[in-house]
């Protein structure tokens, strides 16, 4: 997925989540989600070389940084966080807002033909859905969609 298309669907992610948490809160999941939107990317810690006019990382290419379990578990652990409240329910909701963009990020990676590692392996097998190429016209069709879900869960509230 482009850059664009994860920003969009994560910002998209956070407006609808937003619909369902108490005013304060919803703003900083928000924040969170807009953070985590490439945090996959960027914690790659990438750089483009001039010389070589390629991408390089410290980490590889959707590898443990796109791997779903750390994403899972640290949403995990932000839900678990938010329901004993407590002085740090801000952190732990913004925490929850960065996870689930993360997590989204992974899925949407997943539908493109290179996929994202979702097995026990974050150097292993990457699955993909083959769904799109990155660029293609249909990462409109999942903007589109993530804009419909954030706009079904300001409808139910
Ligand atoms: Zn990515």
């Amino acid at each position: 997925m482009t850059p664009l298309t994860h920003n969009l669907t994560g910002f998209a992610l956070g407006l609808g989540v937003a619909a369902a948490l108490p005013h304060t809160m919803a703003g900083i999941f928000v924040v969170g989600c807009v953070l985590g939107a490439r945090a996959p990317d960027w914690l790659e810690i990438a750089r483009f070389n001039k010389w070589s006019r390629q991408r390089e990382s410290l980490i590889p290419h959707r590898t443990l940084t796109h791997w779903l379990w750390p994403w899972l578990a640290l949403l995990i652990l932000s839900v678990i966080s938010i329901r004993q409240g407590g002085q740090n329910l801000s952190t732990s909701i913004g925490m929850a807002g960065f996870a689930s963009s993360g997590l989204l990020h992974v899925a949407t990676d997943s539908m493109t033909s290179m996929g994202c590692p979702l097995g026990v392996n974050p150097f292993g097998k990457r699955t993909s859905l083959r769904w799109l190429r990155t660029g293609s016209s249909r990462e409109i069709l999942v903007i589109l969609a993530a804009f419909v879900l954030a706009g079904a869960g300001w409808s139910f509230r």
